[in-house]
């Protein structure tokens, strides 16, 4: 699901580049998309813990690309415990790409935030969100649950952050998966951060 929705973006946006390329009346429109995509890159992000009241405390520094994960192979993501029903808040500003019901993730939410990241809420008790709702950092997206493979764990929201540019640097030889991580970015990385400037 999550790379699926970076790759959905890559081929919208390959695409529309292609058409406009091709078509010659529409030619000199082909940097409008360029320039869309680095207004996005340029747009600023502070980021908010996404759970109600939650510290850095609330996740093990280390869930991120553990390994073995179940289906998964390595855990895109790191989950944030709390109790069920604890607001779970959007960490950007954005637009709200998606919710779903159904498989791995449960109840879950996308969020298209600055720089062309995809942030990926799952495991929700409820959804609190629709399609192409904007969002500030802190708007109540949902609840905290154990919806999809969290059933019978203790209740967490599972955020995880995508992109569909790489990030040559983060990319890893020696971890199991290593390639993916140019296209997979701890959130730990930000929140930790934020914390310690406030
Ligand atoms: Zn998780």
């Amino acid at each position: 699901m999550i790379t699926n929705t970076t790759r959905q973006f890559l081929t919208v946006l390959i695409s529309s580049i292609t058409i406009l390329w091709f078509n010659k009346r529409y030619r000199r429109f082909v940097l409008v998309p360029v320039i869309i995509i680095v207004i996005g890159f340029l747009l600023p992000q502070k980021m908010v813990i996404p759970v109600r009241g939650a510290t850095t405390a609330d996740w093990d520094v280390n869930s991120f690309w553990a390994y073995p994960w179940g289906s998964s192979i390595t855990h895109k993501g790191i989950d944030i415990f709390n109790q069920r029903g604890t607001d779970v808040l959007s960490s950007t500003y954005g637009i709200v790409v998606y919710t779903h019901e159904g498989g791995k993730g449960g109840k879950s939410v996308m969020v298209l935030g600055p720089k062309w990241r995809f942030h990926y809420y799952a495991h929700l008790d409820e959804i609190d969100a629709f399609p192409l709702q904007p969002v500030k950092a802190g708007t109540v997206i949902g609840t905290v649950g154990d919806t999809g493979n969290a059933v019978g764990k203790p209740p967490h929201l599972h955020y995880a952050i995508t992109t569909p540019f790489p990030y040559f640097n983060l990319r890893d030889t020696t971890a199991v998966q290593g390639n993916r991580k140019m296209f997979h970015l701890n959130p730990d990385t930000w929140l930790r951060a934020e914390e310690l400037s406030d």
